[in-house]
């Protein structure tokens, strides 16, 4: 994303009042000098978020929710920051920055005419349906149970075998050359040709809304191939690209949940049964982008891929890349291997409600898959079974769950319950509370130092300057990018406090999380230069140990013995700084 000029969005923040923003989306209560809320992030039954008025940034204590203004807005309304900007501007009343942040938001306005093109033909498409030479095509579709309804809402329409694609956008002007760039027509032998012939089209829209490609299917006749796909563009990223998002996000925020299906036929199928938050990929694998986006419309997200193999081997690279986002999916497997579309037609409304009420749990999907893999009359099979679910039973950490799950398997196997306790070095002890309160996980000395540093840089220029000439960095990832954040706004603005420098974070959720996380830190105000002084000595040290550790490891592995000289006389080294 292109970032919005700093002192822009300082200059609306100021204008604006974060108590007043929010709560034109939330009840908000006076408690002393702040302002409590029904935190809208997690599911709140106490007001958990509170808002300042002094620092003019939220706070939830328990999901830990946090941010300034733009970033509640952006994160209710699942917009991207620049929208939120511009949202919170216009609240203001602000006329002059609004200008020159939509030029931010519309960007790259040299796409603004593929854009228009695609707009113009897919209303071409949407007519040409509505006509009697869209008659056998309409037909197909509402014996396909995709009635009017459907046609309306998700714009389908329809190519003619009239190469009037080409002539339309020429006589509005547009370049030949951008015509065939974009991927409407082809072009050979110098006859321009459309790409798109005699197919029901759908429009598939980017996640502001712009159309910018098209799958075409055929509905008469017999052709190689039966849908043809606009070819990726400078606009159209399929990597990028998630169906029916724009129209998903109400009916995500309503439902509180985000189907995930394959193919736009699927969203479209579910519409017909009133299921509307979903979204599909499009037929390829998950990609990082998709999950930030998924991210936007739900935590909570159920994966409803195709039933065939493929689809169980789509699940499972999309579990791997929600997980890397701290998202724990649930999900669907329909019997038969039919995709939803499929299955709706065959089995019925009910029966995908069904699934959709019980979906599995990413514990249940994969022991289901080495489930399958096992012949349980053959002890070598069931030996591999459970070492090789084993890895899924560490990571359960619900007493109540794992105990349940270990019962089972040992029916199953016929192993004892303690056989396979066993093989879990990480058994849960506690039942899982039932508020998941930020991780308080106990932290060295060391940990703690880099913490506190970065507490005092928020706060003091001359511990800024001090962590400038002292401290090489730091061994958290998360802190040591927060440090360079801090060191480059101080270089910029010559002064240092945290509302603004979370301003300067724009759209960096976790940073500016983290951020107002140790803000929160019950730490005097004034201190000391020792102290300080000290903090550095302790990172210093933790760095230290961690280099010791790490080439006492590699002294352990190393086979070749002049090398492990050269590692020794390194460890003696370190050693000796240690002692110091
Ligand atoms: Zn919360």
């Amino acid at each position: 994303m292109e970032k919005i000029p700093y002192d822009e969005i300082l200059d609306i923040q100021r204008k604006v009042d974060i108590v007043d923003v929010i709560s034109e989306y939330l009840h908000l209560e006076q408690k002393g000098k702040n302002y409590f809320a029904i935190c809208p992030f997690h599911d709140d039954h106490n007001p958990s978020m509170s808002i300042s008025k002094e620092k003019q940034i939220y706070t939830c204590f328990v999901c830990g929710a946090s941010g300034n203004v733009f970033n509640f807005v952006m994160n209710y309304e699942h917009i991207s920051f620049a929208e939120a900007v511009l949202k919170v501007a216009q609240k203001a009343g602000i006329g002059l920055s609004v200008k020159n942040i939509s030029k931010t938001i519309v960007k790259e306005s040299k796409y603004d005419k593929f854009y228009k093109m695609f707009e113009i033909a897919n209303k071409y498409y949407q007519n040409n349906i509505k006509t009697v030479y869209g008659k056998a095509a309409s037909d197909y579709l509402n014996k396909r149970g995709i009635t009017p309804a459907e046609i309306k809402e998700f714009e389908i329409g329809l190519s003619l075998n009239d190469n009037n694609v080409n002539k339309l956008l020429k006589s509005k002007g547009f370049d030949e050359s951008d015509i065939v760039d974009i991927g409407l027509c082809g072009k050979k032998d110098n006859f321009i040709y459309d790409t798109f012939r005699n197919r029901i089209m759908f429009p598939l829209h980017d996640s502001t809304g712009n159309v910018i490609g098209f799958s075409g299917r055929i509905y008469n006749g017999e052709d190689d191939s039966k849908y043809v796909n606009s070819k990726e563009s400078v606009i159209f990223k399929k990597g990028k690209l998630l169906y029916n998002y724009k129209r998903a996000i109400n009916y995500a925020k309503e439902e509180k949940q985000i189907i995930v299906v394959e193919g736009f036929m699927d969203v479209i199928r579910l519409s017909t049964i009133g299921i509307k938050n979903v979204v599909a990929t499009m037929g390829t694998a998950i990609t990082k982008d998709h999950a930030d986006l998924l991210r936007r419309l739900s935590k909570n997200i159920i994966l409803c891929f195709d039933g065939d193999k493929a689809g169980q081997k789509a699940t499972l690279a999309a579990i791997e890349v929600l997980e890397k986002i701290d998202i724990t999916p649930k999900i669907i497997r329909l019997e038969e291997d039919l995709d939803p579309d499929d299955y709706v037609i065959k089995k019925g409304k009910e029966a995908f409600l069904n699934h959709l009420k019980n979906p599995m749990s990413l514990l249940q999907f994969k022991i289901d898959i080495e489930k399958k893999k096992t012949d349980f009359n053959d002890y070598n099979d069931i030996s591999n079974y459970v070492n090789n679910i084993a890895g899924e039973l560490e990571k359960i950490n619900d007493k109540v769950v794992y105990e349940l799950t270990v019962k089972k398997i040992s029916k199953e196997t016929g192993l004892d319950v303690e056989t396979i306790n066993s093989l879990i070095s990480n058994i849960p002890k506690k039942e899982r509370k039932i508020i998941t309160k930020p991780k308080s996980i106990k932290k060295n000395k060391y940990e703690k130092a880099e913490e506190y540093l970065i507490y005092y840089m928020l706060k003091k220029e001359d511990v800024i300057l001090l962590y400038q000439n002292k401290v090489s960095y730091l061994t958290n990832k998360k802190l040591a990018m927060i440090a360079i954040k801090i060191l480059e706004f101080y270089e910029q603005k010559h002064y240092i406090n945290v509302t603004d420098f979370s301003l300067f974070l724009q759209d960096e959720d976790e940073l500016i999380k983290e951020v107002l996380r140790i803000d929160g830190l019950n730490m005097p105000d004034e201190v000391d230069d020792k102290v300080i002084e000290e903090y550095i000595k302790t990172i210093d040290e933790g760095i230290l140990k961690r280099e010791i550790e790490k080439t006492k490891n590699k002294i352990s592995m190393e086979q070749d013995t002049i090398k492990k000289v050269i590692l020794l006389e390194k460890l003696a080294t370190l050693k000796k700084k240690e002692c110091k």
